[in-house]
């Protein structure tokens, strides 16, 4: 019989109603289940003793093997304050101290037996010590304890309520041995067997408890390939139900806006990339079934395009199309290019963006509801509740990572059958995240730049180069070319980050004086009509140094900047480093980054500086992002659900994450409906009640 993990751990021995409360608020354990997948998060090796002539007190945690001499209760005034051992290991001595719990200690600890000694090391004046040690007795001819003792993480409070690591463990101890029965198991015996991994229980029971240093391997492996198998099969599971069901526009008819587009009005050759993706758009489209699909493509690899050539698709057949874009500035300068592009086709495109007058926005949405507006570009002013379409067939969704999943999710409710949707990210994503995150996601990539790109020199400085570096624009600007000059603005409330730049701003008008130097300023506080001047002059030519916070960030387009320099450098993340630098090196010719920072740099951010000058490829970026700073930093993975993996390494994983990913591919292809993997239908029915919308993005 198999054991049921869904009961819950008041049922435990050992856990009454106090407990079992702690244990749910502290640390989300309410059923066996979640003790057993309570992980530790290190072990101690019994094995690997210290000295402690050659202790380093440095180290967070030692095992020491020796022998309690002799013990004392110092005493102030009446209280026994606390207790001291003297521990010897033949190579030297220390003093083991306990200030609470003395009595009770007292009457545990024996003198002159062998014992196990363990904690963190410290010194007292010259005095080795050790406080409040785990101690653990050496009889001799026991069988010998397991080598490695796991190290469970809990939280201050849950310690003072009795939850330590060595309850949790003795806890776990406890539920193997009242558990009637195995725990089942969950993975494909094709799994099991092809990847060789542990079965269920003997992995669940050696990640607590492994015997050897392979048995931990080894069930960290299969606990590791577990959990990534269940994530992908969530994800791909809503796909495939998702293809196989959920009915969507059918886009038959290649018409006279895409023809006449085709002849008359592309400005230029498309990249091999961009076809290929256009088509792959194209043909879900035409598939009856809703597309959604992720398009991943470089800064500047010409995302843009491929949106307006399939939104011409969508109209040819009748329907609107929307295109949504995260700041008021590009989604104007999408509108403008549109309107460039498609001018004299008698297409009517509107943009809809927040800062538009009153009566304007209300004959917008007029227009929008009578089928009056073929085109629609915008920004989350299109999911406005009182936003209504007479025919929304596409929507276009621009950069992705600015907009919340809930957001996202509002756009859905506006037609009656769901628009295909396609989303568009300049962010790289590493590999493996990609195929983590966006399992449920057809996924396009355009992997290629259009023709004449050079790739951007990037160089690093400081202070002191800054003459230099106002030499180096001057030749810039004196050669025709504009300048980004960026600040960053991580907190628009930071009143020292906008004096850094309105100090910039000063100190570049005095060395680039009117009227032969002209510089533009955007920023976070000023209002939109503002913003849009002074980005217009910059894009006419008309100032050559563009003074910014990051608002230009995202898909600002002005190819005759061919220099940008980042001010403050190390307090970017190389993602977004790398989306700034996209800004230039657009209109050939060479092109120059300069990040700029403080002389006394960590040695991260030196690496971090160092990884930017040595490649300009975003997925190697995106892979040392990782590297360096782990997940949880990444945008728009917080609601992922990738932060809760326990065990998996992005980084190091990817041949983990890559097999579960095609055996959970290669189950759903034979068996979609998994009639043959009963447990893996429980768990997908447990798991997938949420709303199916809320994870397309
Ligand atoms: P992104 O993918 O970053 O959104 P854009 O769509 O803004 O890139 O394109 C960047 C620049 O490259 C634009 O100036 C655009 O006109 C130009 N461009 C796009 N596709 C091509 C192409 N096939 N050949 C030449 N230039 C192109
Ligand atoms: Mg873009």
């Amino acid at each position: 019989m198999s054991a049921d993990l869904q009961t819950a751990i008041t049922y435990l021995k050992g856990v009454g109603p106090a407990r079992a409360e702690t244990l749910g608020k502290e640390l989300h354990i309410y059923t066996y289940n979640d003790l057993l997948y309570h992980f530790p998060f290190r072990y101690v090796d019994r094995s690997h003793l210290s000295q402690i002539a050659t202790l380093d007190i440095e180290q967070p945690f030692v095992v020491l093997r020796g022998i309690i001499r002799d013990m004392h209760t110092v005493t102030s005034g009446r209280v026994a304050s606390r207790l001291e051992a003297l521990f010897d290991d033949g190579t030297g001595q220390m003093v083991l101290v306990w200030f609470q719990g003395v009595k009770w200690v007292r009457e545990m600890l024996k003198t002159d037996v062998p014992c196990l000694v363990m904690g963190k090391p410290g010194r007292f004046g010259s005095q080795l010590q050790m406080s409040h040690p785990d101690i653990e007795p050496l009889t001799q001819g026991d069988r010998p304890g397991h080598q490695f003792m796991p190290v469970y993480s809990t939280t201050e409070k849950g310690k003072a309520h009795g939850i330590t690591s060595k309850a949790l463990a003795h806890m776990v101890d406890t539920l193997f041995s009242q558990l009637d029965g195995q725990v089942a198991e969950l993975l494909p015996d094709e799994a099991l067997q092809r990847y060789r991994l542990m079965p269920r229980h003997t992995a669940l029971r050696a990640i607590h408890f492994p015997r050897t240093a392979q048995e931990m391997q080894q069930a960290i492996l299969r606990m590791k390939f577990e959990e990534l198998f269940l994530m992908q099969l969530e994800y791909q599971y809503s796909r495939v139900a998702r293809r196989r069901l959920s009915q969507g526009y059918r886009f038959n008819t290649v018409g006279d806006n895409l023809n006449r587009f085709f002849h008359e009005k592309m400005p230029f050759e498309m990249t091999g990339a961009q076809k290929r993706v256009v088509h792959e758009i194209w043909n879900d489209m035409r598939s009856g079934r809703q597309m959604n699909r992720l398009l991943q493509g470089d800064v500047g690899s010409g995302k843009t395009l491929v949106a307006l050539l399939t939104m011409l698709l969508a109209v040819d057949n009748g329907y609107q199309a929307c295109l949504m874009a995260p700041t008021e500035i590009l989604a104007t300068q999408h509108y403008a290019n549109f309107e460039r592009l498609l001018d004299g086709m008698g297409l009517r495109v509107a943009l809809l963006i927040g800062s538009l007058k009153a009566a304007d926005k209300r004959l917008l949405k007029q227009r929008l509801k009578s089928g009056d507006i073929d085109l629609l570009v915008g920004t989350h002013a299109l999911i406005e509740r009182d936003v209504h379409f007479a025919r929304l067939g596409y929507v276009v969704i621009d950069e992705q990572h600015r907009f919340g999943v809930e957001q996202r999710s509002r756009l859905w409710g506006k037609s009656a059958v769901a628009p295909h949707i396609l989303v568009m990210t300049a962010t790289p994503i590493p590999r493996t995240l990609a195929m983590t995150l966006y399992g449920d996601l057809e996924c396009s990539v355009i992997d290629e730049l259009p023709p004449g790109r050079q790739p951007v020199r990037t160089l690093h400085g400081t202070d002191a180069q800054r003459l230099k570096l106002f030499d180096f624009m001057r030749r810039q600007i004196d050669a025709g070319r504009q300048v980004y000059v960026v600040y960053p603005l991580i907190n628009e409330s930071e009143k020292s980050d906008l004096k850094d730049l309105m100090d910039g701003y000063e100190s570049l008008s005095r060395a680039f004086p009117m009227p032969r130097y002209r510089l533009s300023i955007v920023h976070g506080q000023m209002d939109a009509a503002a913003k849009a001047y002074e980005m217009d002059c910059f894009k006419r030519g008309v100032s050559h140094i563009m003074v910014a916070t990051t608002v230009i960030e995202v898909g600002v387009d002005v190819p005759n900047a061919t220099m940008m320099v980042i001010e403050n450098a190390e307090r970017f993340g190389l993602s977004q480093l790398h989306q700034l630098r996209g800004r230039v090196g657009r209109g050939g010719g060479a092109a120059y980054c300069v990040l700029m920072t403080r002389s006394d740099l960590s040695k991260t951010a030196r690496e971090r500086i160092s990884t930017m000058c040595g490649t300009t490829d975003g997925f190697k970026i995106a892979e040392a992002d990782l590297k360096l700073r782990g997940p949880g930093d990444m945008q728009g993975l917080r609601q992922s659900g990738l932060l809760e993996l326990r065990l998996t390494d992005l980084v190091d994983d990817e041949p983990v994450v890559r097999a579960a990913r095609d055996m959970v591919g290669e189950i759903l292809d034979i068996d979609p409906e998994l009639t043959q993997y009963p447990m893996l239908r429980r768990y997908i029915a447990q798991h997938t009640s949420q709303q199916q919308w809320g994870k397309i993005s």
